[in-house]
């Protein structure tokens, strides 16, 4: 499902289920969740997958296991050919140094008592990599890439602002030169203007180091600036996967178009008719039958009730789930 150059990251079949042992009145229900649910996806080299979904849709999770940070029920995540929860724990040590994460919050992955400078050469540090003097050398070339001043250097997490402190972020991320990251939710707590910003950041960077992206967010505007590739998440479930302008000049799932319909379009002479969904996303313990979005789709038929449609290729490299497309 690559759409150009060779695969870096192949997911085939991704499922992690839980037990849900939430209290009833009546009894303790231990229902299974399906938290991501049959999910398979392609990135290639250089390219960035954004993986879009409300809130409970499980894309933190996928984001989480293809780096194997969780343990997963079924599938498998091949990383340059090899899947990486089949390699034992020097392999996947190896592997570290390239997968990296940046987080929605970095302020609470850092010690607020270490400062900057050492927070940021931590990795190099651990892995043996560099000598002391190298590493602050170092440290300081990744800190002017990101966009932070040489003084910052010995200052504390406290002293940043939340853009500054995602910059961090992103230099501890990026000083093991790894060629891919995940982030997740990198912006979503910053103002729109840092927005900006730190996504040219995530751009500039990946021109510069070949990097390969999965960033995942809840905003498609936020993925339609850095994303090559879309994939929309529902209950656990890919309902529409394609390259950017695919899914954001014809989005055919009905889900999709109901997420673009909100995205505010920058020119105010044109409009767009907001598509209203019912309901709240339906509770991942007990999604619906038959296609999970059919109690808020607005064109369900009967069959949908009943049967799960397929992730079926519409066109070259635009998949979609439903059975009216
Ligand atoms: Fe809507 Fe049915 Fe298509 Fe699901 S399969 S998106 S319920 S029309």
């Amino acid at each position: 499902m690559s759409l150009t150059g060779e695969p870096l990251l192949d997911v085939k079949n991704l499922k992690k289920y839980y037990k849900d042992s939430s209290f009833s009145l009546f009894k303790n229900d231990h229902s299974v969740v399906k938290a991501v649910d049959d999910v398979s996806f392609t990135i290639a080299k250089g390219e960035t997958f954004g993986l879009v979904g409300e809130s409970g849709s499980g894309k933190s999770t996928i984001g989480r296991s293809v780096l194997r940070l969780t343990d997963i029920t079924d599938g498998a995540v091949i990383y340059k050919g090899k899947n990486i929860y089949q390699q034992s724990k020097s392999e996947l040590r190896e592997n570290r140094k390239n997968f990296q994460f940046v987080f929605q919050d970095p302020f609470s992955s850092l010690n607020p008592r270490i400062r900057i400078g050492d927070a940021i050469g931590e990795a190099l540090l651990d892995h043996g990599i560099a000598s002391k003097s190298e590493i602050r050398q170092k440290v300081l070339e990744i800190m002017d890439v990101c966009g932070l001043a040489p003084y910052h250097i010995d200052r504390f997490p406290h002293e940043f602002s939340g853009g500054q402190r995602q910059r961090i972020g992103i230099a501890r991320a990026i000083i093991m030169e790894p060629d891919f990251i995940v982030a997740d939710e990198p912006v979503s707590a910053l103002d729109v203007s840092i927005q900006a910003q730190i996504i040219n950041l995530f751009i500039d960077l990946q021109e510069k180091k070949h990097l390969t992206y999965l960033f995942i967010s809840h905003d498609l505007s936020v993925v339609e600036h850095i994303a090559s590739k879309v994939g929309v998440l529902y209950l656990g479930s890919i309902m529409e996967m394609g390259s950017r302008n695919q899914v954001f000049d014809n989005p055919l799932h009905p889900y999709t178009q109901a997420l673009l319909s909100a995205v505010p379009i920058p020119d105010p002479t044109i409009k767009r008719q907001r598509i209203l969904l019912k309901g709240d996303i339906p509770n991942p313990a007990t999604p619906p039958s038959g296609c999970k979005f059919h109690t808020r789709c607005p064109w369900a038929i009967e069959k949908c009730k009943e049967i799960a449609p397929e992730l079926k290729e519409t066109e070259p490299n635009h998949f979609v789930a439903c059975h009216l497309v």
